[in-house]
């Protein structure tokens, strides 16, 4: 289970999240919608400690994430802890971020191996079934500029599964495709959940969000303004803020 508590977030003078509580039970999948710049993006890189938090808390399984808590102090955790810990959260972003100088393949076997110190040996046929299962198993020797941008966001999501993550965050995943790739990665993440991972979706995609979401979240201006079964958010919204979103993104 992913928690956040009472989260504050800011940059200079502007508070980006104030104060976010969400709960993300294990084995669901929550989607955040909300307009640009409403800060979804800054509550996931909080979740894995790309941004440190002003306030709050965040825990995944109960631990928490960045610090360590003695009595009732909390204490920062050191780089390598928190890389250890970054490394139980599969992160994909809208822009792929693959590295170029490497294979499809060593993308995926680069991750376990650099933040788990697992084999490469051991990781390799683990990291061609990914790329299996996500559909680009025949892409495993070339590299990212050979690939389409949905064929690169795939070997991005099997690169996050790698890690075995404890929940999977999507940023935007499908805004930077052309739109006859998005449907595929789509299909990919829709797979995903109904094999049962966590995970957390940022997306415009409400079709999507209907389809797979247990969650639909919205936010507004560093808020959780609604939340709630896609039913009740998509197709019942009890904000104006919310159904005025709804209404321009359909
Ligand atoms: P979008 O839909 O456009 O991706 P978002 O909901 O993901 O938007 P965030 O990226 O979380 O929004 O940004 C929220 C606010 O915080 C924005 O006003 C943004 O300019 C600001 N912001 C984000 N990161 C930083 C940063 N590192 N330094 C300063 N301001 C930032
Ligand atoms: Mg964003």
């Amino acid at each position: 289970m992913v928690d956040l508590r009472n989260v504050h977030k800011s940059f200079g003078d502007l508070e980006v999240l104030k104060g976010v509580d969400l709960e993300v039970r294990t084995g669901t999948v929550t989607v955040i919608l909300g307009p640009s710049g409403s800060g979804k993006s800054t509550l996931l890189r909080s979740i894995n400690h790309l941004e440190k938090v002003d306030r709050g808390l965040i825990r995944i399984d109960g631990v928490l994430v960045g610090y360590r808590q003695r009595g009732d102090k909390l204490y920062e955790l050191r780089e390598r802890e928190i890389l250890h810990q970054r490394s139980q959260v599969g992160f994909v972003f809208q822009n792929f971020n693959l590295f170029g100088h490497l294979t499809a393949l060593q993308n995926v076997v680069e991750a376990p191996v650099a933040a788990q110190r697992r084999k490469r040996r051991e990781v390799e046929p683990f990291a061609r079934d990914l790329l299996e299962r996500v559909g680009v198993g025949d892409k495993a020797d070339v590299y990212p500029r050979q690939l389409s941008g949905g064929q690169q966001q795939r070997v991005a999501i099997a690169r996050a599964l790698a890690l075995r993550p404890k929940v999977l965050l999507f940023d935007e995943p499908t805004s930077a495709l052309d739109p006859e790739l998005v449907g595929e990665v789509l299909d990919v993440i829709k797979e995903l959940a109904r094999d049962g991972a966590t995970m957390i979706v940022v997306t415009h995609e409400i079709g999507f969000a209907r389809e797979i979401a247990d969650t639909v979240v919205f936010m507004d201006a560093g808020r959780i303004v609604e939340s709630g079964p896609p039913r009740a958010v998509l197709d019942n919204p009890t904000h104006e803020r919310t159904r005025a979103f709804i209404s321009k993104v359909l």
